[in-house]
Formats: C-alpha cells, sequence, structure tokens
C-alpha cells in the first residue's frame, strides 16, 4: 500500500504529469513570467467556471482577503465580524488593516458561522461580514445575505477552502461558493481543492465597480502604469502557477467527485458509531471535502491521533486554538464565555487524510484503525 498522506500531491500530479509538465515549459520559453497569457486566460475559465462576473488574481488567499477589505473605503475601527473558528489569515488581515475583528460563534453541526450569532454582534460600527466555508460546505448565505441587506453591510466569502461547492438558494438559483457575497476570495495553496504548485489566490466580484478598484489595489493602486489613484499593494498570481491552475480547472470536479466518494467510504464506516460523529451535509449546500473532519469525545481526541500516527496514519487538527484564544490578539478583549461551540470543536475535531487520490485500500486501513482505536478501549 502507498504510504498514506493528508494530500497526496504527488500521485496527483503523476496522473496529468505531461500536461503540466508542457504547460510550464512553455510559460518559461515564452519568458513571459509576470501577467503573462496564462493569467489570463485561467482567471477567464475560472469565471465562466463560476458563473461570476470578473475574476481578480493575486498572490494568495490572505492578499485575496487584505485587497478585499481594502476596496471597501473602511475607517480605522470600523467592525467586521467573521467566525472565531477559522484558519488564522481570516481575521489577520482585518486586524492588519487597523479594522476590528469581532468574532461570532459557529455552529456545532456545519462548523460554519451562526447567524443568530451575527446579529446579536452588530453595531452601529459594523460594516461587513466574511462568512468562511469552512472544510468545504457552506455557510448559511441566504440567512447571512438577508442580515447584510436588513443593515447595509458587505458581505465577503471566504471560500479558500470551498472552490466548487454550490449554494441552493431560496431564491431558486444555484450559486458556487465565491459568488454570493458582494466579494469572494480564494486561495490556490497546494493543499486547496484547486491547487498551484506554489501560492495563488483570487477575488470574484460581480460589481464592475468592485472589480476595478480590487484590480488597482492588487496592482499598486495603479490602472495606467506608474499613475496611482489609491494605495495598493503588489500581489500577483504567478504565470507558471496559472498554466498550472489552467489544467487543473479542467479536473476539479472530478476531484471534488473522488474527495465526496472517500468521504462516502468514511461515513459509511462510522455511521451510528457511539463515539464518532461524521460530518453533517447542509442540504442547502454541496460539500467538496477540503477536510474530512469528525468529532471524538474530547479525552480521545489526542490519544486517537496518537494511535493512528504509529499506525502510519496522519491527521490534523484543523483548529486546535480558536481565534480568540490566540496570544496576538488578546488586546480586543474576546469573552472565553462566549465561544462554546468554538472551544468545544478544538478539543475534539480530528481531520482524516482527505485527498483526491485515496485509494479504497488506504481507505480501509484508515477507518479500520479509527475503529479498532475505540474498539480497544473496552
Ligand atoms: C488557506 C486559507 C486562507 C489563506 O490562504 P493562503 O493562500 O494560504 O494565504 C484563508 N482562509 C482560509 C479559511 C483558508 O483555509
Amino acid at each position: 500500500m502507498k504510504k498514506i498522506q493528508m494530500v497526496d500531491l504527488g500521485s496527483q500530479y503523476e496522473r496529468i504529469q505531461s500536461e503540466i509538465d508542457q504547460a510550464v515549459l512553455e510559460v518559461i520559453r515564452s519568458t513571459a513570467f509576470i501577467n503573462g497569457l496564462s493569467v489570463k486566460r485561467f482567471t477567464q475559465n475560472l469565471a465562466q467556471f463560476l458563473k461570476v462576473k470578473h475574476v481578480i488574481p493575486c498572490a494568495n488567499g490572505t492578499d485575496a482577503l487584505q485587497i478585499a477589505l481594502m476596496a471597501l473605503d473602511l475607517q480605522p475601527g470600523d467592525e467586521v465580524i467573521t467566525s472565531d473558528f477559522t484558519f488564522i489569515a481570516t481575521a489577520e488581515v482585518i486586524a492588519l488593516l487597523r479594522l476590528k475583528p469581532v468574532l461570532v460563534d459557529v455552529l456545532p453541526d456545519t462548523f460554519n458561522i451562526d447567524p443568530q450569532a451575527i446579529r446579536k454582534a452588530i453595531t452601529p460600527k459594523t460594516k461587513v461580514i466574511i462568512p468562511v466555508h469552512l472544510y468545504g460546505q457552506m455557510a448559511d448565505m441566504d440567512e447571512i445575505l438577508q442580515i447584510a441587506r436588513d443593515h447595509n453591510l458587505i458581505v465577503i466569502e471566504d471560500a479558500a477552502q470551498s472552490i466548487g461547492s454550490q449554494y441552493f438558494s431560496n431564491d431558486g438559483n444555484t450559486y458556487y461558493s465565491g459568488t454570493m457575497g458582494h466579494i469572494g476570495c480564494t486561495s490556490f495553496f497546494p493543499s486547496k481543492n484547486l491547487g498551484a504548485y506554489g501560492d495563488g489566490g483570487a477575488i470574484f466580484t460581480n460589481s464592475d465597480i468592485l472589480a476595478e478598484k480590487l484590480s488597482m489595489i492588487a496592482n499598486h493602486g495603479s490602472k495606467v502604469r506608474y499613475y496611482h489613484e489609491v494605495i495598493g499593494v503588489n500581489s500577483r498570481l504567478d504565470t507558471i502557477q496559472a498554466a498550472i491552475l489552467e489544467i487543473k480547472l479542467q479536473y476539479l470536479e472530478e476531484y471534488n467527485q473522488r474527495r465526496n466518494q472517500a468521504a462516502q467510504y468514511y461515513d459509511q464506516q462510522f455511521a451510528n458509531h457511539p463515539f464518532i460523529i461524521t460530518p453533517y451535509r447542509d442540504p442547502k449546500s454541496t460539500h467538496v471535502f477540503h477536510q474530512y473532519t469528525i468529532k471524538v469525545p474530547s479525552e480521545h481526541r489526542n490519544p486517537l491521533q496518537k494511535f493512528l500516527a504509529d499506525k502510519e496514519i496522519p491527521s490534523m487538527l484543523y483548529y486546535p486554538v480558536p481565534f480568540h484564544r490566540q496570544k496576538a490578539y488578546q488586546h480586543y478583549g474576546y469573552h472565553d464565555k462566549d465561544f462554546p461551540v468554538s472551544n468545544d470543536l478544538s478539543e475534539r475535531v480530528l481531520s482524516l487524510p482527505m485527498h483526491s487520490e485515496l485509494t479504497e485500500e488506504q481507505l480501509a486501513y484508515i477507518t479500520s484503525n479509527v475503529l479498532a482505536y475505540f474498539k480497544n478501549l473496552s
């Protein structure tokens, strides 16, 4: 059996090696390393795939979030509501721009931001909501967009983990993640569902006005070279990465399907287990399983991880420390008791290997060992 990895990029590459190698070589031979043809082609293809009007490429997902916030003409101290249970980047950029990260708790079943908690957190200074579609399933966008309309707020979707997932809206339409809010952000970090072979990111919007601002900010605040209208940053998607992404975009649906098959296998093996709670499937969103994350009793989480590691089965804790407990953010004065769900999840979640190349043999080995851990208890 092939060694099990959290994400097996090597095996995935082997299946598309000739296409990738050729595309990379083409870029090198063209020497159009910055803003080459593939950047334009990939962003157009992605816009078409996601059915969104504009895709603005940038250097990584964190930059995407930062540029999105920079485009909104916010004032220092303005409040941005986001999830307490997410990767640090989401709230880091809020703090970096001297805005105030207002954290709210998540729902215990979906791990996504709790709309009720958003409503309670709104103040006259609230300007933006950033829902994170954690692990690949979308947050309650109908409700979040309704809250935004009620309070005249901007919604920026963090779709770094959810590219390709779809939402069945109350308006009767189906939308890809990242295309429902005013702005959507994603990451092409290698381990993401649409991963480059280095860093990359993109910003989505259906607004022409925002699109112009976003691309200007990503390009040193400039539309015409050497004329700078606003303060911007330098954030570009590398041409070689775009060439790789252009190819991998064609496989995204297949990759997400394979992830779903692996998730189904896990689900079946763990069904009705007294100690294992499998990921909840929200009927309003498809799931692209960026992560397959189970919940187990807190006293078993770390011992289970160790038991699996001894059997050469990797697993990860996403995330062991909720945002409000992070050392760098203590001066915001968060109250631990405001985050019962996030605190509980941080002690109970365990993400199992999840990628497009898992074999049935590997899945059987992983699941039988997870089950063996609990069997050995009795
Ligand atoms: C990966 C990730 C990011 C940041 O992406 P980078 O490309 O690594 O900067 C932001 N938010 C979430 C939820 C992520 O998972």
